[in-house]
């Protein structure tokens, strides 16, 4: 009998779990994961009848309860009729996704393929890339931010069965930029929007594609609908343009409000366009966004054709600056809606179960989940979160400095 020996290259498990699980049990055991709610009236209400405000959602606009979308997904199932009519698009589909994305297209002012979620997008794009097609049949040197998220860098074995694969530090211009010396043809995998802030450097990266013909891929997931015009996001609101070598995705389950994702293309070929629809992984082979997320999706884009979008977005940057005047936090004065609490790791879960008791839900992070030493309360604000709960859950955080501060 021959031993299996894993290469473990780009990914490992048996680490992962190992060092995630202990803290996803020590979560769910003070009562922190693993939470059963109703939503009622924009709160939280579990079956003994505990009542809490979500500070750990994502959806920072609400759009998710806004009654406009709800709605749309429920005209849209009535419209077409059926959920999902299964049988690949390539071969056979209902317009649904078609007014979606032409929808999406103008309002972007990009070319837009769907997808039902944007794991499923990159899942599907990057190993097309890595093949050379989508960038013009060459197949490029990827690489991948050190920092991107899990649903790209999940795609490096992919990648690297197709082409050669790095990983360069966080945002790393001078990196990338000798790559493009070496390479005829390189691509950079990043967030467009850090979760913890931070965003790409777009424009620098911009300068690389007009003079190496770099090619990027963008996750924007996190800044759509929170910035930029009609809600574009932080990358597609930088760019003048898109050409063919930028791929922007993003998700409508965040902010957006709905559920799905978005793939910006920019002067993409008709044929490169049916090699995506035909070959981009699950986007060809697997259920595509169902009529009610269609429905919801084409609600929010409307909502992001009016007034209503700078309105909410003015909103949530006063409930942030509501935050920050009560609440320090390196993150401070930044435009996206995330700030870390650091809390000593010997406390966060405690602070985090006080917080619970009192009716605030406020995700906590600690070793080994992140680095030990930066453990804390990662905290997420929302329009729908009242200002005199926000001064509440801010002056139990503050207490809770105070007396950690008399402590030592
Ligand atoms: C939340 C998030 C995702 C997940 O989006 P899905 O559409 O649910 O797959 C992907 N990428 C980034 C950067 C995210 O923040």
């Amino acid at each position: 009998m021959t031993k299996v020996t894993p290469e473990n290259r780009y990914r490992n498990n048996a680490k992962a779990i190992e060092i995630g699980n202990a803290f996803w049990n020590l979560s769910e055991k003070h009562g922190l994961a693993g939470i059963v709610a109703d939503l009622d009236g924009g709160e939280l209400r579990r079956a003994d009848g505990h009542r809490f405000v979500n500070f750990s959602c994502c959806s920072y606009l609400d759009l998710d309860q806004h009654p406009r979308v709800i709605d749309g997904a429920i005209a849209a199932l009535r419209r077409f009729g059926v959920l999902d009519h299964c049988i690949p698009r390539a071969r056979v589909q209902l317009p649904a996704l078609l007014e979606l994305e032409a929808s999406l297209g103008e309002l972007f002012e990009v070319q837009v393929v769907s997808a039902i979620s944007a794991s499923v997008a990159s899942a599907g794009l990057l190993p097309l890339l890595g093949s050379g097609h989508l960038s013009g049949g060459r197949r490029p040197l990827m690489i991948f931010d050190k920092n991107c998220h899990v649903s790209m860098s999940q795609a490096k074995p992919a990648c690297a069965d197709e082409t050669e694969v790095l990983t360069c530090r966080h945002h790393d211009l001078d990196f990338i930029e000798d790559m493009c010396r070496r390479h005829p043809t390189v691509c950079y995998v990043c967030d467009g929007s850090d979760s913890l802030g931070g965003y790409a450097p777009v424009a620098d990266l911009s300068r690389l594609q007009e003079r190496y013909g770099l090619y990027v891929y963008y996750d924007d997931s996190h800044s759509l609908s929170i910035s930029g015009r009609r809600g574009a996001g932080h990358v597609r609101s930088t760019m003048a343009g898109l050409d063919e070598r930028t791929i922007i995705v993003a998700t409508l389950n965040k902010a957006f409000g709905a559920s799905g994702a978005a793939i910006m293309f920019g002067g993409q070929s008709h044929e490169t366009l049916r090699i995506v629809e035909r070959f981009a992984g699950a986007l060809s082979y697997s259920q595509p966004m169902n009529t009610a997320a269609v429905g919801a999706s084409m609600a929010s884009a409307e909502i992001h054709r009016t007034g209503e979008l700078s309105t909410l977005q003015a909103r949530l940057r006063q409930k942030i600056a509501l935050f920050d005047s009560l609440v320090p936090t390196p993150q401070a004065g930044a435009g996206f809606p995330i700030r870390l609490v650091s809390v000593p790791d010997t406390q966060v879960v405690e602070l985090g179960r006080a917080l619970f008791a009192a009716g605030y839900y406020v995700s906590p992070v600690f070793f080994p989940i992140v680095a030990r030493g930066t453990a804390g309360l990662r905290v997420m604000m929302r329009v729908g979160q009242g200002d005199e709960t926000i001064r509440g859950l801010c002056g139990m955080i503050a207490g809770f400095a105070t007396r950690a501060g008399d402590a030592a």
